[in-house]
């Protein structure tokens, strides 16, 4: 499956809530655990916390 989308959210953020956008899926809770990104299963985008620590 390739990254179709890199979407940068906020640093604190523990979990995103995808739906797939355009092509849509059932919202699926993706958790980042102890990584700054975390790729959704069904649609291939990448969620990435960003990095606010410099
Ligand atoms: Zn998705």
């Amino acid at each position: 499956m390739e990254a179709k989308e890199i979407v940068e959210v906020a640093a604190d953020q523990q979990t995103v809530a995808c739906d797939g956008g355009r092509e849509g899926h059932p919202r699926v809770y993706l958790a980042f655990g102890d990584k700054n990104e975390v790729t959704c299963p069904y649609c291939g985008t990448v969620y990435r916390r960003k990095n606010t620590g410099r």
